[in-house]
This record gives C-alpha cells, sequence and structure tokens, in this order.
C-alpha cells in the first residue's frame, strides 16, 4: 500500500528534507582533494545531529556509515573510509536524516577540484535525467511515466540506465511503497496520488548499464569501471506537480 502522507506528516517530512538539504550545502566546501570519506561522513552525521536529526543510514541494515560516498566507477553504498579524494575524481553522496521519526533522502554527484569532459558530460546530463523525471509528476499519473522519461532522456544521450537499483516511497520507513524505477513503459505502476511522498534518483553510468557487487555486500560499482552519477531528491507530489523537500 502506498501511504499517503497527512498535513502535519508533510510538514515534519519538510523538515527532514530541509536538513539533508542543508547537510549537503554544509558539505560541498569539503569536498576538496585530500580529504578522506570517513572525513566527510564524520561532519555530515555532527551536522545532522546538530539539526536535532538522526543519520537514516547509519546502521540501515548494518550499513557501517552515517552517509554513503561513492567514488567514479562506485554507483551507489560506497562505505566511508580512509581512501582520499584526488583531483579528477567524482562523488556521489548520499544522505538520509531521520527528523521526529520521518525521513528525508537525496544523493548528489559533486566533482572534485579539475574533472574531465566525459565525467562533466555524465554528471550533467544524470541531473538533468533527474528532472526529466521530476517534470511529469503530477496526481493521477503513473509511476512508469517517471522511469519512462528518465530512460528515454538517458538512451538519448548514450548513458547506461542501471536497473539494479529503484527509487522508492518515503515516510516512516526510508523506503516504502512503491518502487520507482529509472525505466519503465508509461501508463505502467501504481498511480500517484496527492500526499505521496517518494525519491527519485536516476544512476547513470558513462559505459555499460551493468553493476556488480563487491565482496563487503553493499559497494556497487560498474561492470566496465566507467563513472557513474547518482542524483536523488525526496519529493511530495500534489495535484498539479511536485514539491522538491530536500532542496539546498
Ligand atoms: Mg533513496
Ligand atoms: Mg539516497
Amino acid at each position: 500500500m502506498i501511504k499517503i502522507k497527512s498535513p502535519e506528516e508533510i510538514e515534519i517530512m519538510k523538515v527532514a528534507g530541509k536538513i539533508v538539504g542543508d547537510t549537503h550545502k554544509y558539505l560541498i566546501p569539503y569536498i576538496k582533494p585530500g580529504i578522506t570519506t570517513i572525513e566527510l561522513d564524520t561532519l555530515a552525521h555532527d551536522y545532522i545531529i546538530s539539526c536535532g536529526a538522526t543519520p537514516s543510514f547509519k546502521n540501515y541494515n548494518g550499513f557501517p556509515g552515517s552517509i554513503c560516498t561513492s567514488i567514479n566507477n562506485v554507483v551507489v553504498h560506497g562505505i566511508p573510509g580512509t581512501k582520499k579524494l584526488k583531483e579528477g575524481d567524482i562523488i556521489s553522496v548520499d544522505i538520509g536524516a531521520c527528523y521526529k521519526g520521518y525521513h528525508g533522502d537525496s544523493a548528489w554527484t559533486y566533482p572534485v577540484g579539475k574533472i574531465d569532459e566525459n565525467k562533466k558530460y555524465l554528471m550533467e546530463h544524470t541531473e538533468k535525467a533527474l528532472f526529466e523525471g521530476l517534470s511529469v509528476i503530477k496526481e493521477g499519473i503513473h509511476i512508469g511515466d517517471i522511469g519512462n522519461a528518465i530512460e528515454n532522456y538517458a538512451e538519448k544521450h548514450r548513458l547506461g540506465v542501471v536497473k539494479e537499483l529503484v527509487g522508492h516511497g518515503v515516510g516512516k520507513k526510508l523506503h516504502e511503497m512503491p518502487d520507482v524505477p529509472n525505466y519503465g513503459k508509461k501508463g505502467s505502476g501504481p498511480i500517484l496520488k496527492s500526499g505521496m511522498v517518494i525519491a527519485v534518483e536516476p544512476m547513470l553510468n558513462l559505459g555499460t548499464a551493468n553493476v556488480y557487487l563487491l565482496d563487503d555486500n553493499w559497494t556497487i560499482i560498474t561492470g566496465d569501471n566507467k563513472p557513474s552519477a547518482h542524483f536523488e531528491h525526496t519529493i511530495l507530489v500534489t495535484k498539479d506537480g511536485y514539491k522538491i523537500l530536500t532542496k539546498r
């Protein structure tokens, strides 16, 4: 069942989403060559706590970090550690915060110093693919309409659409119904209603769409080791559109 949030729940989720957006904003100046991903994790953890929230990912199914830090060929779920960022990397930072029992969830890919044209292209068009997906959202559309818009855009730009991981409903749980795939047919899947909250999150690869899970059982990498980007917003469905809850 897809939950429709009450006005009171929506007010709390707006705060949870704002904390996620603000945490991104807070981290941006630190994303530079030389910083380790565990340092970014600590900064994000402490910032989220200072906002009166808790990091949604910490201990989620045993995940060791407070955020996910996925560098270059890592698609998602990179575990923060002692690896240092270096000039020319791209890093996807996925942040979740739980405020008064409700979650917000947003990922964004950032450049580390100067990056090459291929990575710029990948980042630019993955971000645009997110907004292509969002642009069709309003009460009455089908979930498949979102994935269709994202997939069409990605194919037009010759980027690989990761299919093993999908967006999702957000609420009291970080991952609720429905699944929100980044591919699909128009008119397929559940119908959206005003008051639903979902995370839309295209993960696009510069090369093959194939991905692999590493032995740590978290880190997902591209099949050809080419870079991957990830852009995600948690949004509220409204009568004639949507409202981004995780804006920064
Ligand atoms: Mg998500
Ligand atoms: Mg996320």
